[in-house]
């Protein structure tokens, strides 16, 4: 409820807000925005609520409330918050597919540090140019823009940007087949020196919240998907034959087999160790009909049905829940295994009501 009447209610509570915003509690200061009238809000607020919604996932309302901010900053003719109001709002628009709202933002991103001296924000025009650019085969350009990149946030003293600076110019040398300058971690080229024809491939240090991003471009935000899940143990010459069957009929560009290796450090822990009980599994295989509207979804659920059963002999019987549809629920026991009994005396000990069961459940 906006508290509109009590000010000095609403005005404990903005300051709340601010400190959850201060510790990084976006889930509590999320909460704490949105009782309030958004007039209350200094464009300050409106940003650390713009960073609230998104990492609560409220994208769309990120949005509005990154937007509000950036009125606030232009009003008050603060040209450097302004501009990186306005170059988050592109990157939104962009990842949201709204390639044209995404260019204006990014248009207004430049006017507002174009007669600003040298600062951090910068570097994000900068970046851009370097994608630009190397979208255009136009590598020196590229390779220009992100040394500028590294620059500006050197002299700015910004550790973050001048990381994805370093990743920028190792994107722009692998683009241009200088694959082996790209990798600048020696440790990373040795393992991958001789494993067989390189057809593409990148490899670079990079902060982690960029990880969390690399998907996106791939699945942009209000598609439709529907998942089935497997494990496998090696690679069955039956899978195989299911991925070259089904494989010519994907649905969509956005569709997907996926297969993950499960190895490494994920192997070295026993599969009674922890909740994950496929430990010992060697790829997560994880298919999808990913589509742009929920009729054509709806329609090709029967493809990666008859896919999953195509796959079903080869595999165990389990899969990550998250690829697993709201049909799967009975696979559920299937998936945790021998760690199932343990798991639901925890459930029947911690959350007996059954609150938390919104992913793939395990009943108290
Ligand atoms: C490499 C890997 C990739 C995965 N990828 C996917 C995927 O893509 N999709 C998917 O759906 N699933 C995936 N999973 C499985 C998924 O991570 C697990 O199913 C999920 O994390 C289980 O959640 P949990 O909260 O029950 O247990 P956990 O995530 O294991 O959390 C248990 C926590 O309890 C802590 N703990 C243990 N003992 C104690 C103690 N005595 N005192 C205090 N704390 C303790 C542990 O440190 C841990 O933080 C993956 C697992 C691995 C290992």
């Amino acid at each position: 409820m906006t508290e509109r009447r009590s000010g000095r209610a609403a005005a404990g509570t903005l300051r709340q807000a601010r400190e959850a915003v201060a510790r990084e509690a976006w889930a509590e200061a999320y909460g704490l925005l949105h009782r309030l009238d958004p007039r209350r809000l200094t464009p300050d607020d409106c940003a650390a609520f713009a960073d609230a919604a998104w990492w609560t996932t409220h994208v769309e309302e990120s949005i509005v409330q990154r937007a509000r901010a950036y009125s606030g900053y232009a009003a008050a003719d603060d040209a450097r918050r302004a501009a990186y109001s306005a170059w988050m709002l592109f990157y939104e628009h962009q990842l949201a597919g709204r390639a044209a709202v995404a260019a204006g933002w990014l248009r207004r991103a430049r006017r507002h540090l174009r007669d600003e001296p040298e600062c951090v924000e910068q570097c994000y025009l900068a970046w851009m140019d370097t994608e630009a650019a190397q979208q255009r085969g136009a590598f020196d350009e590229a390779m220009a823009s992100a040394r500028r990149m590294a620059e500006i946030a050197r002299r700015c003293d910004s550790p973050d940007l001048h990381a994805m600076s370093v990743q920028a110019q190792a994107g722009v040398l692998v683009a241009r087949g200088r694959v082996a300058d790209g990798l600048e971690d020696d440790r990373v080229r040795a393992r991958l020196a001789g494993l067989g024809p390189v057809v593409g491939q990148h490899v670079a240090r990079m902060p982690y919240p960029l990880i969390n991003t690399l998907f996106d471009d791939l699945v942009p935000a209000g598609l439709h998907h529907y998942w089935k899940g497997a494990f496998s143990y090696g690679l069955p010459d039956g899978a195989v034959d299911a991925f070259v069957e089904y494989g010519p009929t994907t649905p969509s560009i956005q569709s997907v087999t996926v297969v993950f290796p499960i190895d490494g450090a994920c192997h070295r822990v026993r599969p009674e160790d922890t909740a994950f009980s496929y430990r010992d599994a060697d790829y997560s295989i994880a298919l999808s009909p990913t589509l742009t509207t929920r009729e054509e979804c709806e329609a090709r659920k029967d493809w990666v049905r008859a896919y999953h059963k195509a796959l079903e002999p080869h595999c165990a019987e389990g899969a990550y829940v998250n690829f697993m549809d709201a049909d799967d629920q009975d696979r559920v026991r299937a998936n945790y295994r021998g760690n199932h009994a343990r798991l639901t005396a925890l459930k029947r000990r911690y959350d007996p009501g059954n609150l938390f069961r919104l992913n793939h459940n395990i009943t108290p």
